[in-house]
């Protein structure tokens, strides 16, 4: 039997900006997107009949046909004809609905995965435009790294990342967003701060970890946070504690931090880890998905 294993890795927003809205709905956006070494394993087992099974450690996820990794299976064997079944094993590390982008990460892995699987020899550009009809982050996912993203998300121009010595610290409260009904709430016309990304970016290059920390902006965190006054709460707790700036990923409610020295990373970890969970101290990464081993 063939198999594969994957790390499918979560990302996080270094800005948001949301530029206009298309006819169909999706929203212009222009954002900083960074890959964080914080992944979950998704293994592909090939199986001897025409199914497509999910198993997964989290009982927060469907395992039926919406799951994103069924969605990613399946569109391969129809767009390719492929009359084999798999089942795949989610290990899920990265928080569920957390603006961390951790399904259409493990959609990516799949496509990946299933690439190489099943030989279909794509190339990545291939697999990114696959990936974008299941969603706007899955092409990002495929590489990862960092990234200027535009269009609805979808259009990648690489820039340098965070440098590995940066320590982030992640903090997922336990409440549930709706990236959708974020989106909703938002008017491109209404918002007054913007993230300067030309600044930002030339923040990066520069590493100068320290003015890219001070201004870092989400547009999107305003609408979530008036629902859920906690994301300040993080932020504060993170600020009063060394980090040198913090801010809500995506849509959140996840919050990070990013810190010069490790050791204060870790103090603050232990202190939000006594109310919230899912807290992680973690490095960049460079890469978004990678075969296990
Ligand atoms: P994004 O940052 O791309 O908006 P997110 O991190 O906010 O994504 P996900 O973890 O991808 O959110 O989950 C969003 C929704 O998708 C959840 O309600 C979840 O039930 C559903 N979902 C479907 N498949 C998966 C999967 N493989 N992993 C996680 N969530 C999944």
């Amino acid at each position: 039997m063939n198999s594969i294993t994957l790390k499918s890795r979560a990302k996080i927003n270094l800005s948001i900006d949301v530029l206009g809205k298309r006819q169909d709905g999706y929203h212009l956006v222009e954002m900083i997107m960074q890959t964080i070494d914080l992944y979950d394993l998704i293994e592909i087992n090939e199986k001897d009949n025409d199914q497509i099974t999910i198993k997964s450690t989290s009982d927060e996820i469907p395992l039926d046909c919406n799951n994103l990794v069924y969605k990613a299976a399946n569109l391969i064997k129809k767009t390719f004809n492929i009359n084999k079944g798999v089942e795949i094993h989610i290990k899920k590390n990265i928080p569920v609905a957390a603006g961390m982008a951790g399904g259409s990460s493990n959609a990516a892995a799949v496509l990946v995965g299933l690439n190489k699987l099943w030989n279909l020899n794509l190339s990545n550009q291939q697999l990114e435009k696959i990936g974008l009809k299941l969603g706007a982050d899955v092409p990002f996912c495929i590489n990862g790294g960092a990234v200027l993203a535009s269009g609805i998300g979808e259009e990648l121009t690489p820039i340098k990342g965070l440098t590995k010595d940066v320590c982030i610290l992640v903090c997922k409260p336990d409440l549930f967003v709706s990236t959708k009904e974020v989106y909703e709430c938002i008017d491109s016309k209404d918002i007054d701060k913007r993230p300067n990304n030309k600044f930002l970016i030339e923040c990066l290059k520069n590493e100068d970890t320290r003015q890219l920390a001070e201004n870092m902006f989400n547009v999107l965190e305003g609408v979530t946070m008036d629902k859920h006054p906690v994301i300040q709460q993080i932020k504060d707790i993170m600020t009063n504690n060394r980090a040198l700036g913090a801010m809500m990923s995506g849509s959140g409610p996840t919050v990070f931090g990013l810190y010069e020295n490790r050791e204060d990373a870790v103090k603050c970890k232990a202190i939000l880890e006594k109310q919230f969970k899912q807290t992680f101290v973690v490095a960049c990464e460079e890469k978004g998905v990678e075969v296990n081993g």
